[in-house]
């Protein structure tokens, strides 16, 4: 059996793994690496060091299907809604636009690492490590040794890549020089935008008056959007106390983007403060940084994947192949997958 490394457990990397373990069992044998402690990527829920009930989603905050993409996937849909992993919102979101008619938005009960975990759970049997951070890339004859931050290399037939194109292009190794030109040119091309995100835990019996579950904020310099986490989720319990999640503007991002975090932790919170006057103090707080956040430019066409050698085959994907959301990656891991079951 083929030995394929995934490196990066976001929703494209668990998808792909997903999808080769349904669609050709028995075929590969799956490695799945990601730097991070957990899964989920940039759809990662964080929990309360107090209490583990109380959650937050720092990155992706709900699912927005377009009535395209709702008919394309309905299957990842169908699937996700009868396992309650997506319900719809039916909470106010105040300040939210819609860039077409007919488009559903769901959230996600369990927060949304919950649909990674259960890709990663579909894809029985294949070896899922975290902490595990792949530094170089060599080709080796017929198949790649990847070396990883944490002990000795390993070899793999294949390789897929799922990170946001620029940790793609920082790879040591062989990566980057197998590039063609114009590969090279169109991956340098690819941008993200930045942001801060604060997760704001709160004690049980602690109250958060507003007449929303989110907010968008369109002419604060600091803060783009404030979600009461849990209600948005409709989660609401006596138990459990609230959630926050507080996501910062891009400008705001990208100027305090080499900044100590506990300083603009601080800056964030004196902006909040100003907007939600009364809060009450938190019982702790996680501040995230995403360097790569949404894509605002992907790979021309949005090809869904990029195959860097066919053998062996290293090929990337992920939402700087297509565009940043759920169909986003969707979309990529299908090109992924296809280019894997036509290497057979
Ligand atoms: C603040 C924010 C808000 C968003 N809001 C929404 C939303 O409301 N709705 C929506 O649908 N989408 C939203 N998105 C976009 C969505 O989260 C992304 O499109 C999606 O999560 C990308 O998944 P991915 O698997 O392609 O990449 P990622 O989630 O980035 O996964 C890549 C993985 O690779 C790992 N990795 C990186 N380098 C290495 C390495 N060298 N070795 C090993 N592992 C590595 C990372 O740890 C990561 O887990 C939002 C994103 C952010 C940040």
């Amino acid at each position: 059996m083929s030995r394929v490394l995934i490196v990066g457990a976001g929703l494209t990397g668990s998808i792909c793994a997903c999808l080769l373990r349904r669609e050709l069992p028995n075929t590969f044998n799956i490695v799945v690496w990601d730097k991070s402690r957990g899964a989920g990527g940039r759809m990662s829920t964080s929990r309360s060091p107090s209490n583990p009930k109380c959650t937050v989603d720092l990155g992706a905050q709900y699912i927005s299907a377009t009535p395209y993409y709702a008919r394309i996937h309905s299957s990842f849909y169908e699937e996700l809604l009868a396992q309650d992993l997506l319900k719809p919102l039916v909470e106010p979101v105040e300040g939210m636009t819609y860039k077409e008619d007919g488009i559903l938005n769901y959230v996600t009960p369990n927060g949304v690492s919950s649909i990674i975990k259960h890709y990663l759970n579909k894809s029985a049997g294949a070896e899922v490590l975290h902490n595990r951070q792949v530094t170089h890339i060599y080709r080796k004859d017929a198949d790649w040794e990847v070396c990883h931050k944490e002990g000795a290399p390993e070899r793999f037939d294949i390789v897929v890549l799922t990170m946001p194109v620029p940790q793609i292009l920082q790879l040591q190794g062989d990566v980057v020089s197998l590039m063609g030109e114009n590969q090279l040119k169109e991956l340098r091309a690819v941008s993200y935008s930045s942001r801060y995100a604060l997760g704001l835990f709160y004690k049980a019996g602690e109250r958060i008056d507003v007449p929303w579950v989110a907010k968008y904020f369109s002419n604060n310099p600091c803060i783009r959007f404030i979600a009461i986490d849990d209600k948005k989720r409709n989660l609401a319990s006596n138990d459990t106390g609230h959630s926050v999640v507080v996501h910062t503007s891009v400008p705001f991002g990208v100027k305090h983007l080499e900044k100590e975090k506990d300083e603009v932790q601080n800056t964030i919170l004196e902006e909040l403060e100003k907007v939600m006057p009364g809060l009450p103090q938190p019982d702790s707080i996680k501040c995230q940084k995403w360097r790569y956040s949404q894509v605002t430019r992907s790979v021309v066409d949005c090809p869904g994947q990029m195959t860097l050698l066919s053998q062996p085959l290293l090929v990337c994907g992920g939402d700087g192949f297509t565009h940043s959301n759920f169909d986003g990656c969707v979309e990529s891991a299908l090109k992924v997958f296809e280019v894997l079951k036509s290497s057979l």
